[in-house]
Formats: structure tokens, C-alpha cells, sequence
């Protein structure tokens, strides 16, 4: 499935990468899937290489046009979240930015979907997966509070911006047993919030305070 990603990565990078993990399980990540997804991702790959020495800090980054690429500890927090325990054959992420998460979940997902508004840094990051050679992941520039008709229903929808309210497009594509894990508020008072299909019913729950970039209309 990730045939380019042990190019040109030394030592040093997967040594770090494994004390992040280490990390990431004593903050009480416990689903192994996760942790070695994130553990088998380069993650300076995905940041400017002047900050590629930071990478594996557990804060957010610069990625360019005001975006940022999440913390490790709150990627791995809301795909734990998403997969809850059992196996998801088709995602949707909102709001790819630098392509970081949506490699990670194209590990332990079969099947995963991408969009991303900024048509410029989709492109940045277009390129810099091409030499990932990933196969099971496919972007898409557009709005993402529309979710993506053409490949719903999904078995789980992870959006990486926060919504003043929860897109309602994104609740009817998910699929009969599907989840959405959404950042929900403004600024800073927003809650992450896991949302639960069941015999066409939604069930929502919020897990804890989160700080994102909000979830905007129209894409450029
Ligand atoms: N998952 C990303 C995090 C990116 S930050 C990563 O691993 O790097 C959130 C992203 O959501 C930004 O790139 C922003 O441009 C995008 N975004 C904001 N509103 C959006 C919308 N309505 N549709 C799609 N993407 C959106």
C-alpha cells in the first residue's frame, strides 16, 4: 500500500517517530492500528523542511496559506475516536491540508477520500504524495461541508476544521452504521464531538475541548 515511504528516512527520523508513539500511548491512546499507522508516517515529509526538525513535537505546525497540520496526540485521538474498535472500509476526510492525516488513516482504511478547499495547497500536496505511490487515497478540491456525494455513504467521516454547527450533508452520508468525528463551536470554544448512526437515528457526544481553524464556505 506505501511502497515510497521508506525512502530516504534515516535512522534518527524512526527513532523519533517511536518515542512520539511512546508519547502518544502514555497520553492514553490505546488502539494499536492507530499508533502504528501514525508510527510507520514520516511526518517531516509533510511540513517545510525548516520546520521539518519540530515534526515530531506534539503541537500543530505551519502548512502554509494560514492552515496548520494537527498535533500527533489529536490526529490519533480522533481516529481512534472514528474507528472505535472495528474495521472502516470507506472514509471521508474534510480539509486535507498537507496530506499528513489522510496518509495515516489510508493505513488502516481500505478505501479513503479526501477534500480540501484551497485549490493551491491541494496542489502542494497532490504533489507530495504522488512519490508516496499511495493507492487507496484519492483528493478532491471542493467544499467539504457538502461532504462527497459520488462516493457516499461512508462508514466513517473525520473533519480536521471546526463547524459552527454540524453540516447536514455530512449526517446523511454517512452509512447506516457510520460515525463522524467533528471539532464543533468558534474559536476557542469548540468540542470535539463523535456523532453515531443507528436505525436512521444520530447520537451525539462530545469528548473534549479542541482548538482548530474553522471550516469554511467556498473553496479558492
Ligand atoms: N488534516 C490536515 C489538517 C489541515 S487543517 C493535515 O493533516 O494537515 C484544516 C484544513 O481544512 C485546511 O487545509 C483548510 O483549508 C481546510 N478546510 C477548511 N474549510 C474547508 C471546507 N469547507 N472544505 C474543505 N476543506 C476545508
Amino acid at each position: 500500500m506505501m511502497n515510497g515511504l521508506g525512502a530516504g528516512i534515516g535512522m534518527t527520523s524512526d527513532r523519533t517517530r517511536s518515542r512520539m508513539v511512546e508519547r502518544l500511548r502514555a497520553a492514553g491512546i490505546r488502539d494499536e492500528r492507530v499508533l502504528s499507522a501514525i508510527e510507520g508516517v514520516p511526518r517531516h515529509l509533510f511540513v517545510d523542511e525548516a520546520i521539518a526538525n519540530r515534526a515530531y513535537e506534539d503541537s500543530a505546525l505551519p502548512i502554509g496559506w494560514g492552515q496548520f497540520i494537527s498535533a500527533p496526540y489529536i490526529v490519533a485521538r480522533m481516529m481512534e475516536l472514528l474507528c472505535a474498535g472495528t474495521h472502516l472500509r470507506k472514509v471521508l476526510e474534510v480539509g486535507t491540508g498537507c496530506g499528513y492525516q489522510a496518509v495515516v488513516l489510508s493505513r488502516i482504511v481500505q478505501e479513503v477520500y479526501s477534500v480540501e478547499r484551497l485549490g493551491q495547497l491541494l496542489t502542494k500536496t497532490r504533489s507530495r504524495l504522488w512519490n508516496l505511490k499511495i493507492t487507496n487515497l484519492r483528493l478532491k478540491h471542493g467544499d467539504g461541508r457538502l461532504g462527497l456525494p459520488e462516493a457516499a455513504p461512508f462508514d466513517g467521516i473525520i473533519v480536521a476544521a471546526a463547524a459552527p454547527v454540524i453540516p447536514q450533508a455530512l449526517l446523511d452520508q454517512l452509512s447506516p452504521e457510520g460515525r463522524l468525528v467533528i471539532p464543533v463551536g468558534q474559536d476557542n470554544h469548540q468540542q470535539l464531538t463523535v456523532v453515531e448512526r443507528r436505525d436512521g437515528e444520530w447520537t451525539t457526544s462530545t469528548v473534549e475541548a479542541v482548538r482548530f481553524v474553522p471550516l469554511l464556505e467556498e473553496t479558492s
